[in-house]
């Protein structure tokens, strides 16, 4: 079944079309990389899938379902979104990752359990305590998908993961996401810059240039000449 559908999605900010007519399905469970140079739309077309902004036009189906005004909300807790740079408040670890629960009226006892299910996920064991603003910019990111998996969502949106990170701490991540995919039948589509990046993590790779999907498919079937 395909969990996201896009059909000639375009999108504009003032008078430049940045998305110039994408059209893409995402099976449930699959795991896609949109590669792409810097500014060629990669972010846009990963806030439009997460509903987090409405296309200019064109359609986006989550679960069959078409997306409008009135379910786009309900549709939107089917997903979570790791930033770039996460958002990291000046509370603990605990209530960083409690907070979308909390927005979703969850009770103390479920908030709890699931905190620490979700650092034992990230092997952050143990750091509920610790001040989100002291941890290291690995530790930030893995409290960043620990938030982003504690809503145990069906689909999981990555822009540029490990952009900000030192080789260590992005082969950790990268380690990390590669189990959760396992682990889960979790979807995941990904931004990233790096190709490689892609391939070790991908079911199927997009590439975007200019606003415009070139291709997608198998990395094999992309990237081996005909
Ligand atoms: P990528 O993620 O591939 O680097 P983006 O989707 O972030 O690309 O951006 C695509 C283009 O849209 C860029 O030219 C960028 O400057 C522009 N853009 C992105 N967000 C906005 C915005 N909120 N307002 C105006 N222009 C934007
Ligand atoms: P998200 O965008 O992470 O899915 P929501 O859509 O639930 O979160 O909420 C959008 C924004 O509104 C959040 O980033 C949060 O700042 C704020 N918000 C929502 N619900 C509450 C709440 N009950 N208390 C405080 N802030 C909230």
């Amino acid at each position: 079944m395909n969990i996201l559908e896009a059909r000639d999605v375009r999108h504009h900010y003032g008078d430049s079309e940045i998305l110039k007519g994408i059209t893409l399905s995402i099976e449930t469970g699959e795991t896609v990389a949109v590669i792409g140079p810097s500014g060629a739309g990669k972010s846009t077309i990963l806030r439009l899938l997460d509903l987090l902004e409405s296309p200019y036009s064109g359609s986006i189906s989550v679960g069959g379902e078409l997306v409008n005004k009135s379910n786009r909300l309900s549709l939107r807790r089917k997903m979570s979104f790791v930033h770039q740079k996460p958002l990291v408040f000046s509370t603990s670890v605990f209530d960083n990752i409690a907070q979308p629960l909390r927005w979703r009226g969850a009770d103390k006892q479920i908030i709890g359990e699931r905190v620490t299910e979700a650092l034992h996920l990230v092997n952050l064991d143990g750091f509920e305590s610790r001040q989100a603003k002291t941890l290291s910019g690995g530790e930030t990111q893995r409290v960043a998908l620990a938030r982003a998996l504690v809503t145990d969502p069906e689909v999981m949106f990555l822009d540029e993961p490990t952009a900000n990170l030192d080789p260590n701490s992005t082969t950790m991540v990268e380690t990390l996401v590669a189990d959760i995919i396992h682990r889960r039948n979790l979807t995941v589509v990904m931004a990233t810059h790096d190709l490689s990046q892609g391939q070790r993590l991908a079911d199927r790779i997009g590439v975007i240039m200019k606003g415009r999907l070139l291709q997608i498919g198998k990395s094999a079937d992309i990237f081996m000449a005909p």
